[in-house]
C-alpha cells in the first residue's frame, strides 16, 4: 500500500494565503506572544459571540486552566463524559478535584442528561459536557440542572457549531449557556495553530485571572496589581504556568478561521453522503444530529452492527483507510482504573457504543474520490464481513 493510498482520519488544509500569514510574522519583530495573539483572540471571540477569549498553548492548557479558574479543588467533584479524549478529565485532577463519569446519549454519545442530574449532589462544583465529534450537547438542559456548578464545555470537536433555543441559534463558544468554553487548535480539530487553544467567557473577571494564569501568575495591569513603584514593576499574584501561544501560531490560527464556514460546510457536506450511502446498510449505524444542533463535525463515526467491530477495523485497515476508535471509555484507562473512576458495567451504553464504533476519514481537504473510495470500502468490508 502506497502512502498516496492511505486516507487518514483527518488532516489540516493549508494553503497558500496560511504560509503567508506566517511568513509574515517571521520576519517582523515579534514571534512570541505579541499583537498577533490579541488579534487572534479578538477575531475568535467576534466569531463565537462571547465577549472574551484567551489563547493558550493547548486545548489542554485550555481545559487545566479553566478547571483553575473555576476553583475546583480537593474535595469537589466534577462531572463529565467517559468518551472522551482523556484531557478532559485529567484536567479536573490536575486540580485535586475528582471527575465523575456520567453515562452517554446512545444516539448522539454526548453526555446524557438524566445521568448528569443523578450524579449531581453538595459536593458537584462543575460539569465538563464534551460536544462529542461537533454535535452540541443540550445546553439549555445542563444549565438548568444547577444554578451552583461551574459549567465548562469541551469544544475541541465543535468550532462553528450552532445550537438552537426556543427558535434563536447559538454558536458553540458564545458561552450563552456555560461559563467558559475550550477549543484546541490542534492541526486534526477544525482550525490548525500547530498546538493551541482558546478559552471563551464572558466574564471580565475569569478573562483577566485566565490571562494571568497561562504566564505564571503574573501580571503587569496596573488596575491589577497592589503596588506600581515603576516601568519594572510586574507582580506574580498566584501560581500560574507558561502556557503561552505564539504569534507565529496566532498568525496561523487567524488565517484558518477566515475559513472556518467553508470548512465547516464542507464536512457537512459529506457527512450527507456518508449518511445516505450507509443509510440501507443492515451492518452500520450512524450517530443522529439533532435537529436543534448543527453540528460541526470533527470526526465522523459508524456503528457496527452484527459484524465484529476489531475484524472491521482490521480490514478497513488494510484497504488503506486510517480509521481509528474515539474513544475507549476513560475509566478502561489503567490509571483511572486504580483511581476507582468506575467499572464498565456502570456505564453501559459507553461499553455499548465503544465495542461498535470505528472513526472513518473526514477532512475537508478530501476528494469526491477519496469520498467514494471511503464509503464504498466500508459498504464492500461490512458485507464481506457479515457473510
Ligand atoms: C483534542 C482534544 C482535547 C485536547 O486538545 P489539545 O489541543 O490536543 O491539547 C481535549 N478534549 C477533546 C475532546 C479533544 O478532542
Amino acid at each position: 500500500m502506497s502512502s498516496d493510498n492511505f486516507i487518514p482520519y483527518g488532516r489540516q488544509l493549508i494553503d497558500a494565503e496560511d504560509i503567508r500569514a506566517v511568513i509574515k510574522i517571521l520576519k517582523s519583530d515579534w514571534l512570541t506572544q505579541g499583537p498577533a495573539v490579541d488579534q487572534f483572540e479578538r477575531e475568535f471571540a467576534a466569531f463565537c459571540g462571547a465577549r472574551y477569549a484567551v489563547a493558550v498553548s493547548s486545548g489542554t492548557a485550555a481545559l487545566h486552566l479553566s478547571a483553575i479558574a473555576a476553583g475546583f479543588g480537593p474535595g469537589d467533584e466534577v462531572i463529565t463524559t467517559p468518551i472522551t479524549f482523556v484531557a478532559t478529565s485529567n484536567s479536573i485532577l490536575y486540580t485535586g478535584a475528582t471527575p465523575f463519569f456520567a453515562d452517554i446519549d446512545p444516539e448522539t454519545a454526548c453526555i446524557d442528561i438524566k445521568n448528569i442530574s443523578s450524579r449531581i449532589n453538595g459536593r458537584t462544583r462543575g460539569i465538563i459536557p464534551v460536544h462529542f465529534a461537533g454535535q452540541p450537547c443540550d445546553m439549555e438542559a445542563i444549565a438548568g440542572l444547577s444554578k451552583k456548578v461551574t459549567i465548562i464545555e469541551d469544544a475541541a470537536h465543535a468550532l462553528g457549531a450552532q445550537y438552537k433555543v426556543q427558535g434563536k441559534w447559538f454558536k458553540v463558544g458564545s458561552c450563552a449557556h456555560s461559563d467558559m468554553t475550550i477549543f484546541s487548535l490542534h492541526p486534526v480539530k477544525h482550525i490548525a495553530a500547530g498546538e493551541g487553544g482558546v478559552i471563551t467567557t464572558n466574564s471580565s473577571e475569569l478573562a483577566s485571572r485566565l490571562r494571568m494564569l497561562r504566564t505564571h501568575g503574573i501580571t503587569r495591569e496596573n488596575a491589577l496589581m497592589e503596588q506600581n513603584p515603576g516601568p519594572w514593576w510586574y507582580e506574580m499574584q498566584e501560581l500560574g504556568y507558561n502556557y503561552r501561544i505564539t504569534d507565529i501560531q496566532c498568525a496561523l490560527a487567524a488565517s484558518q478561521l477566515k475559513k472556518i464556514e467553508g470548512f465547516v460546510e464542507r464536512r457537512r457536506e459529506i457527512v450527507k453522503k456518508y449518511n445516505e450511502a450507509f443509510k440501507d446498510n443492515p451492518y452500520i449505524e450512524v450517530l443522529t444530529e439533532r435537529s436543534w444542533a448543527r453540528s460541526s463535525w470533527h470526526i465522523y463515526v459508524i456503528l457496527c452492527k452484527g459484524v465484529d467491530r476489531d475484524r472491521m477495523f482490521h480490514a478497513l485497515r488494510a484497504e488503506g483507510l486510517g480509521v481509528n476508535v474515539h474513544y475507549i471509555p476513560v475509566y478502561r484507562q489503567p490509571f483511572y482504573v486504580k483511581k476507582g473512576s468506575g467499572s464498565p458495567s456502570d456505564f453501559p451504553e459507553s461499553e455499548n457504543y465503544y465495542n461498535k464504533a470505528i472513526t472513518i476519514p473526514l477532512f475537508p481537504a478530501m476528494t469526491e474520490r477519496q469520498v467514494a473510495r471511503v464509503i464504498d470500502t466500508v459498504n464492500t468490508c461490512a458485507k464481506d464481513l457479515a457473510t
